[in-house]
């Protein structure tokens, strides 16, 4: 019997995760992508001898990557080393920092230095955000194809967990009065391109899970993270098409047919899986006219995540400074404004320093390190003109990164270097208005109201990645690629197991 065909536009994550599943299902996966080398966002990238992670950096509920392994009856081990982080990750405030660390005694001792009192506020945190956890985490296992997935009594179970009308900030002042001792539990929103005060307060589980369950690193970067996928994928007898941008879908009405090549060429298939960004894809890949809910005009109306400003340094000496460290601005709030609302760049502003090579010495040559800077700032839908002002913003995160960082003559360091500001990220990485965490994860652009994995809009076609339904981070689109190799197998009547179903012990694996 002739296989069913499946093609994946994009090599990131989440498409190869899906890929690599559905290829072991025994479905005819290929996966095109455009550039000459896998990954995405999540890819390599190379200055000379120094190596660095275009995007993610911080691999959170690493129990996913294994359950994304075992559905190919795999193990992440024989394919992949992933160190814990312990301390996690230091925050500097003006004045002080935060060591944070997952081993609890430690952690209270680390508050009680820092807001003398605070420490019991943990014990609570930890007892009433486990119980969020476990109500919510399966709600992140199931796709939301109808109004009527929301009545599913999975999701009525978690409703009361919702914390509806309430942000992130709001919801660990349960937990914690300071405020900054509460930004050490709500950063987190920024993975999700949020502020604290923005992000729903369901997303409380994601400090929890980082607390609990730690962060870890993958030996030799993140990106082994996609080149193992890929990997996988052509063990199970799936292609991979490099260099081989998709132009188009092809499409009988609404019904996609296959995709058409940048060369010209066709390939017929039964289904298409779409991994490239969201918003790229529907105002790029699809011809006008087709689409109604996301087309060109409505899709711009959406929330869309903050961008970032990304300078990759490789240096010859090693700072002995934490793996991950992030400096708040001295007021993050006004901050966090000028990101998101008043899309202007700040004077004072936050940066994210990973300084991995203090622990990954694979990274850097002998006694240099490749340290990668992240700068949360307004996606282009304000007026920031970047060529004109990415010279100096570049002066100013190196001012930040010697006088707050703790990199003292850093400027005398520097052997490579390389940039990514918010203009690049939309026209040479094709991240729609240079949102580098997609859309927003507003409760209106969550589970049944983002774009849905088996796509609302055209027939035979899915999503996966951050543009669809749990969302944008690197757990959430490992499911993402579960969820959708599980809609297309039960759609063409392949079986499968149905993802483990939530056990207490996961959140004691760490
Ligand atoms: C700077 C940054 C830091 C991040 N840090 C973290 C972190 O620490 N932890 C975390 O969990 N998450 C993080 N994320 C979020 C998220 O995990 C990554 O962005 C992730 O790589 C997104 O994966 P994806 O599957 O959605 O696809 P992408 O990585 O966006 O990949 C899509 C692929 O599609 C390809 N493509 C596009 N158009 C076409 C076409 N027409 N034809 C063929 N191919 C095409 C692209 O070239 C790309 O390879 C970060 C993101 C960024 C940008």
């Amino acid at each position: 019997m002739a296989k069913t065909c499946v093609a994946v536009v994009g090599a990131g994550p989440g498409g190869l995760a899906a890929a690599m599943i559905l290829a072991h299902r025994g479905f005819e996966v290929s996966v095109f992508e455009r550039e000459a080398i896998i990954g995405g966002r999540n890819s390599e990238l190379k200055l000379g001898s120094y190596s660095f992670d275009v995007g993610p950096t911080f691999l959170l509920m690493k129990f996913l990557l294994d359950q994304v392994f075992a559905e190919t009856g795999r193990q992440t081990e024989d394919y992949l080393d992933c160190p814990r982080l312990d301390p996690m990750y230091e925050l500097a405030f003006d004045g002080f920092s935060i060591h944070a660390t997952t081993d609890r005694e430690r952690m209270k001792q680390e508050i009680e230095r820092t807001f003398p009192g605070q420490s019991a506020g943990l014990d609570r945190f930890h007892e009433v955000e486990r119980v969020r956890f476990k109500r919510m985490y399966p709600c992140l296992q199931k796709a939301y194809g109808s109004l009527r997935s929301l009545l599913a009594p999975v999701f009525l179970r978690a409703l009361p967990h919702l914390s509806i009308g309430r942000s992130i900030f709001q919801v660990l002042g349960n937990y914690f009065e300071p405020e900054r001792l509460r930004l050490a539990f709500t950063f987190q929103s920024k993975y999700l391109g949020m502020s604290p005060w923005d992000c729903p307060g369901a997303f409380a589980l994601i400090p929890y899970a980082e607390n609990k369950l730690g962060i870890h690193h993958i030996t030799g970067g993140l990106h082994r993270m996609s080149t193992a996928f890929a990997q996988v994928l052509e063990e199970e007898g799936g292609t991979l098409r490099l260099e081989t941008p998709v132009h188009r879908l092809t499409l009988d009405g609404r019904k996609v047919t296959g995709v058409e090549l940048a060369d010209g060429s066709r390939v017929a298939t039964d289904a298409v899986v779409i991994n490239a960004d969201f918003g790229h894809a529907m105002t790029r890949l699809v011809p006008e006219g087709v689409l109604k809910r996301y087309r060109a005009e409505k899709l711009r109306k959406l929330e869309f995540s903050c961008s970032t400003y990304m300078l990759y340094l490789g240096l010859d000496t090693v700072y002995p400074l934490p793996h991950h460290k992030i400096i708040f601005a001295k007021d993050y709030a006004r901050n966090l404004r000028e990101i998101s609302h008043e899309k202007v760049l700040s004077e004072d502003f936050s940066l994210y320093i990973r300084n991995a090579s203090v622990t990954d010495p694979s990274l850097a040559p002998e006694g240099h390190s490749a340290v990668y800077v992240l700068v949360p700032v307004p996606n282009n839908s304000g007026n920031v003109d970047w060529e004109r002002e990415a010279p100096a913003f570049r002066e100013r995160v190196l001012d930040v990164m010697e006088q707050r960082g703790g990199m003292t003559d850093l400027r005398a360091h520097i052997r490579e270097e390389y940039i990514i500001t918010p203009t690049d990220w939309e026209q040479q990485r094709g991240v729609y208005l240079g949102a580098t965490f997609n859309l927003a994860h507003t409760l209106g652009q969550m589970l049944y109201f983002r774009p849905h994995n088996e796509f609302e809009e055209l027939r035979n076609c899915y999503l996966v990645g951050g543009g669809t339904h749990p969302g944008s981070g690197i757990p959430t689109i490992l499911e993402s690629g579960r969820i959708t190799s599980n809609l297309i197998s039960r759609r063409w009547d392949v079986p499968f197991e149905p993802p483990p179903s939530f056990a207490d012990e996961l959140l004691d694996q760490g």
